[in-house]
């Protein structure tokens, strides 16, 4: 069976941690969307680790990690990120790279900095990944796929094209060096090698795991609301981060995904640009801030503050709703325990009318929180490992949401690790 770990906000909602737990259970773990852009913060008995490309079931020895053709594949990254969890003591990884899968060069990543640059104050808070550029490409025919690696005489055609098409950007709009095909040839050489050992038809792979009854988790990047179609656009990312989106990105069929987690954290968090209609400030968001994830809200790839704020019900509730939630994780609950009262924003008021469903981005934009205030529970909750065991307050708290959101909140998360996890039916 397949299931699929998506997030229901603007990321960084703990899926990592999730899809680590849930990959004890799992034989394949996909990504199917997305780069290197994001990362994902696991802890676990090897240490604490930042993924950006591998998926988050890497730290098993059963467990088979792929690379999606969905994804923006950076393959220095890839490699290097290997190097990394190796040299941490985990073992050396079973990795499949789609031969479908396209490359980041790094051209792509010179043309996020020049875009940003370029946009000074309007820029879009890009991580500089090259993540736009890339996906601009694909869709503009222009991009490498992996399987092209292996035809040289179609690369030396292709990089005279490309350098004809970004040499007229780099010289009149960002006034940069130019890029010669040669040097792009060598970049692709370089890449072949090192992919080389890892190509394979996934879909055809999985296509064959599925027949053997293997289970499959697909794990999504960033959350509903950086969905290009669905999302708070533009500020949102540049392929999409819903679960249907895994049937294409790893090339499976979509009734074969019969879970959706979606993972939900107790309060809101948001890297870079965008509305954010429950967002605090001052003193206030500086204690959650310092308080929340695991040694605070501080992005995985870039190290940025996150903006925080108090949990959205309409946000999360459209956030679920798109993925095709069957499941809701809420996660980082731990974190709340310091506050005597909780606000919820359980609407949004748009000039005077009361909404639950989650407005396009010019009406967003307009929305201001009404708030719930519920009790809190002001005492430390990790460790517990039953439902019942959480005090009353929590367990309100969490019945609350649950209520507004209108989706099972079947995992309970209370704390980083592994093993910090309560279920529910
Ligand atoms: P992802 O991108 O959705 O995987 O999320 P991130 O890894 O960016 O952010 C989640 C952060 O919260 C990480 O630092 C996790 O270690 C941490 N985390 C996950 N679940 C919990 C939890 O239940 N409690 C606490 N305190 N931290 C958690």
């Amino acid at each position: 069976m397949v299931k699929a770990v998506v997030g229901a906000n603007w990321g960084d909602e703990g899926k990592g941690k999730i899809t680590d737990m849930l990959a004890e259970h799992a034989d394949i773990i996909v990504r199917f969307q997305g780069g290197a852009n994001a990362g994902h913060t696991i802890k676990n008995h090897y240490g604490k680790f930042s993924l950006h490309t591998l998926p988050s079931g890497v730290f098993y020895g059963h467990t088979t990690s792929v690379i999606g053709n969905g994804v923006a594949l950076d393959i220095r990254k890839l490699f290097q990120e290997v190097g990394s969890i190796v040299k941490q003591g985990v073992p050396q990884p079973q990795i499949l790279v789609s031969d479908r899968a396209q490359i980041v060069m790094s051209y792509h990543v010179l043309f996020d900095q020049y875009e940003e640059e370029r946009l000074g104050s309007k820029s879009f808070g890009s991580t500089k990944s090259g993540i736009a550029p890339f996906f601009s490409d694909k869709y503009a025919k222009i991009g490498f796929q992996v399987s092209e690696l292996f035809d040289e005489d179609l690369l030396l055609e292709k990089t005279v094209r490309v350098c004809e098409i970004k040499n007229v950007q780099l010289e009149h709009l960002y006034h940069k060096p130019l890029l010669k095909a040669d040097d792009l040839m060598t970049e692709l050489q370089e890449y072949r090698q090192m992919v080389e050992p890892y190509v394979t038809d996934v879909s055809a792979y999985l296509h064959q795991a599925l027949k053997e009854g293997k289970t499959v988790l697909l794990e999504g990047q960033l959350g509903t609301l950086r969905d290009p179609d669905h999302g708070i656009y533009p500020m949102v990312t540049s392929s999409p981060t819903l679960a249907g989106y895994g049937a294409i990105g790893a090339g499976i069929p979509p009734y074969e995904i019969q879970q959706v987690i979606t993972v939900c954290k107790a309060y809101s968090s948001q890297v870079g640009a965008g509305a954010f209609v429950s967002e605090i400030f001052g003193d206030e968001a500086d204690e959650l801030r310092n308080r929340g994830g695991d040694g605070g809200e501080y992005g995985a790839t870039t190290g940025r503050p996150r903006r925080v704020g108090w949990f959205d019900c309409v946000a999360s509730k459209y956030g679920c709703r798109l993925q095709g939630t069957t499941d809701v994780a809420f996660t980082v609950l731990d974190v709340l325990g310091y506050l005597d009262e909780i606000p919820v924003c359980v609407g949004y008021d748009i000039e005077g009318e009361i909404t639950t469903e989650f407005p396009t981005t010019a009406k967003l934009q307009k929305a201001k929180a009404v708030y719930k205030k519920l009790p809190g529970w002001k005492c430390d909750i990790t460790g517990i490992k039953k439902y019942e065991e959480l005090p009353e307050n929590c367990r309100k708290y969490i019945e609350f949401i649950e209520s507004q959101i209108e989706y099972p909140i079947t995992m309970i998360s209370n704390g980083p690790s592994r093993t910090d996890i309560i279920k529910r039916q």
